[in-house]
């Protein structure tokens, strides 16, 4: 029999419980136990949900309330020196996260932690808190490890579960060496790892797991053959400790290709493919397992919204079960469903206001049915779904001959793009001279990265808005009033180029797909972000463009309230691109293209209202990188060309500014010069300023602002410390060249921490520019 598996489902709630109940603990409106109680509720309905799909391997462990991978390493005791004081339990690992901050009090000294480092997590936008391994690490499995409670939690339900961990390989090498064992070779730590992993599986077995899922992502990136003899070892040697279980090893994001080596003699029950992303590995899979192994097929795609189209599904699969019978055969979606957005069911507005299009889509809940589906055309033959394969295929033909998705001018300025218009006029360093006459800065200006806090007030003028309950005349006075103030905050911290705020932006690529043909949106399309943060990604049906400009009011408002620089802010096309969920029947790469079009439209727009400095945001070019080097040349190439698509149509004075929320570049650096933006800045605060280096070594002779201050964490940064970073930048960036900003918009943030955290920051520019003088 064909077994109907999944690999994970979200963990934010149909409606986003999850986050409203960790956010409703962390400002102490709940309890620890109240807490506790509403997840065994979330996570029984999650199990519930997927059992009346039709699945028969449901996985438990995938629930979270901040990262799984941060569970798992405070499971298996991996915590940060700074964080052991600290007591067990939700607070301590809240603060590995968060970092933490409180005042003294009469009884406490005041604490003040920063926090673990966070990091894309492969080519997604879900953020994982990295590892941090020391030299001497003791690891121990915490006493009621969650993998074996929420095992046993799902048993009481009636309901055997599939247990979901990380495996020690991903585990170890997506981590990374406490500042106090730089050095620290990641893999010799294996050996001292694996008796935990034992420990675990032995209580697993002890509860009566059979399979268990070991996620090894890390299988699909280029990993050297030591490594994926280490992958043999480990397989050997804990499949021999844990006679008992069965081990899936997952892999997903992209294709295994040889590392695929190791699989055959490691004693693992079976192995997990990603056939959305990878379908032509199918064969090379089949034929290097061994004559027992199972295969599971992830045959749904994990990443997007679309419904799957069956009969192309049940063709790959039937290759399948032809080779190795029905017995070695899951089926399963791509990954873990973390990506994708829970349910339809309350997808109430597209249903009734867009029936055409809401009938393309599937999220989890209706993804667990389609793997249910084939399954069961696999076991008991096509007739038995025949009702569900003739829905699909026909929604699947109605989307394909849809003329909403193919506009014929938007196809035609694609077809005439020249080369020029991915060209500044000059080169940066006379564009520079000419920027400084035209518009001069103090040294180390300052800046900030756009957004600025999104206030209860902000989100509830949005709601009402939304609702009706306000008409657009006194919502847009109402974002008048926000910019206003927000100006007149930046003029007081002496900040010298300012921005508007974002206020009437609930999302930065969002807020472009509302205004741009081609996309729609969802009601609770929601998927994890970090934290407790969602992310609701716009949907691209058809074909883009602009219409009307989109953001040339509020910037000009703002720019009529002040003397200083107003910057212009906008979302390039790569991070539109990377942050929406993308149709899937034509290339990316022309997608974005046509992105970058409307974006350059918006950037002639803003030159012409007289806005000198325009910030295109593309956070997202890294993480769209490809998982196999041998794949970065063909992405970079279109990925760059549609940034100089939208960004180049301006005159030298005009200044470009470009933002990535990370300084991870080392792979990609040829690309982020090729980009040829005046002004970069970028996330360095919790990296080490190694990595600027880099800038020197490759000839970088642009501005470049990398953020003084973790925005992602609440607390403060005293001037002190960030003084402390600025110098460190300025052994590696030309003081001319260097600008002082944090790391990231700061809309997640509230105003008190965000006035004294700009105030030490301005001042950090103050006294770099009192020791130049
Ligand atoms: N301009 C955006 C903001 O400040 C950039 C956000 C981002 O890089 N993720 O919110
Ligand atoms: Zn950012």
């Amino acid at each position: 029999m064909v077994q109907a598996t999944n690999l994970g489902f979200p963990r934010i709630g149909g409606q986003r419980e999850t986050k409203k109940l960790v956010e409703n603990f962390w400002a102490g409106k709940i309890t620890e136990q109240a807490l506790d109680e509403a997840a065994v509720k979330l996570r029984a309905e999650n199990w519930k949900l997927q059992q009346a799909q039709g699945l028969s391997q449901i996985p438990s462990g995938d629930f979270s309330f901040y990262d799984h991978v941060l569970d798992h390493s405070v499971m298996f005791n991996v915590i940060p020196q700074r964080f052991r004081h600290l007591a067990e339990g939700h607070e301590r690992n809240f603060a590995i996260g968060r970092g933490i901050q409180k005042p003294a009090t009469e009884t406490q000294e005041k604490v003040d932690i920063e926090a673990q480092e966070m990091k894309k997590w492969f080519d997604t936008n879900y953020h994982y808190i990295v590892p941090e391994f020391e030299t001497n690490q003791t690891f121990h499995l915490s006493a009621n490890a969650k993998t074996v409670q929420e095992f046993n939690e799902a048993k009481a339900l009636g309901i055997h579960t599939r247990p979901v961990i990380l495996g020690p390989l991903s585990f170890l090498l997506l981590g990374k060496a406490a500042k106090n064992s730089a050095g620290l070779d990641l893999i010799t730590l294996l050996p001292k790892l694996l008796p935990v992993y034992e420990e675990l599986f032995a209580q697993l077995a002890a509860a009566g797991a059979d399979w268990v899922q070991i996620d090894e992502p890390i299988l699909a990136l280029d990993i050297s053959a030591a490594v994926v003899a280490h992958f043999h070892t480990t397989y050997t040697h804990l499949t021999a400790a844990a006679p008992k279980l069965k081990f899936l090893i997952a892999t997903y994001f992209g294709r295994i290709g040889n590392n695929v080596s190791f699989i055959k003699d490691s004693g693992v029950a079976g192995l997990h493919i990603d056939l959305v992303r990878a379908p032509e590995q199918l064969e090379h899979v089949i034929a290097n397992i061994g004559q027992t192994q199972v295969l599971s097929l992830g045959l749904i795609d994990g990443r997007n919204i679309w419904k799957t189209n069956l009969a192309a599904a049940l063709k790959l699969a039937e290759t399948a079960v032809a080779a190795l019978g029905s017995d070695r055969v899951f089926v399963a979606p791509s990954c873990s469903l973390l990506h994708a957005p829970v349910t339809l069911r309350f997808e109430k507005r597209l249903a009734s206001k867009n029936p055409e299009l809401f009938d393309w889509l599937a999220y989890s809940e209706e993804k667990c049915k389609e793997v249910h589906v084939i399954a069961h055309a696999l076991n008991h033959g096509t007739d038995s779904v025949k009702a569900e394969l003739a829905d699909n295929a026909r929604s699947i033909e109605a989307r394909r001959v849809s003329s909403h998705t193919t506009n014929a001018a938007v196809r035609q300025r694609l077809e005439a793009i020249v080369p020029d218009q991915l060209r500044r006029r000059n080169v940066f360093p006379t564009r520079q001279v000419k920027q400084h006459e035209a518009n001069p800065l103090p040294a180390f200006p300052t800046t900030t990265i756009g957004s600025f806090p999104q206030t209860k007030e902000i989100r509830l003028a949005r709601a009402k808005f939304t609702k009706g309950e306000i008409d657009a005349a006194a919502y847009h006075d109402f974002i008048k009033k926000e910019i206003a103030f927000c100006v007149k905050e930046q003029e007081e911290l002496k900040i010298d180029v300012l921005v508007h705020g974002e206020a009437e932006r609930n999302d930065m690529v969002a807020y472009f797909g509302e205004r741009l043909e081609g996309y729609i949106f969802s009601e609770n399309g929601w998927i994890a972000s970090y934290g407790s943060r969602c992310v609701r990604p716009p949907i691209i049906f058809g074909d883009v463009h602009r219409v009307n400009p989109m953001t040339i009011t509020e910037t000009v408002y703002a720019q009529s309230l002040t003397s200083k620089p107003m910057k212009g802010m906008l979302t390039g096309p790569v991070t539109c691109l990377q942050w929406s969920f993308v149709r899937d029947d034509i290339p990316r790469s022309v997608v974005c293209t046509q992105l970058a079009l409307a974006i350059r439209d918006e950037v002639a727009d803003l030159e012409k209202a007289g806005i000198v400095h325009i910030q295109v945001d593309e956070p997202a070019i890294r993480e769209g990188l490809p998982l196999r080097s041998v794949d970065f040349d063909f992405y970079l190439q279109w990925a760059v060309d549609a940034f100089l698509l939208s960004t180049t149509g301006v005159k030298d004075t005009t200044i470009i500014h470009t933002h990535m929320c990370y300084s991870d570049f080392q792979d990609i650096f040829q690309a982020i010069v090729r980009m040829d933006a005046d002004v970069l800045t970028i996330e360095n605060s919790k990296s080490d300023m190694r990595i600027l280096g880099a800038f020197s070594t490759h000839g970088y002779n642009a501005e470049i602002g990398p953020g003084v201050f973790d925005i992602h964490s609440p607390r403060v940064p005293s001037t002190h410390e960030m003084k402390e970073r600025a110098d460190a930048m300025l052994k590696y960036i030309p003081s001319r060249n260097l600008w002082i900003n944090p790391d990231c918009g700061l809309k997640t943030r509230g105003w008190k921490e965000v006035r004294e955290s700009l105030t030490n920051m301005v001042a950090v520019a103050e006294a770099l520019r009192a020791a130049s003088a």
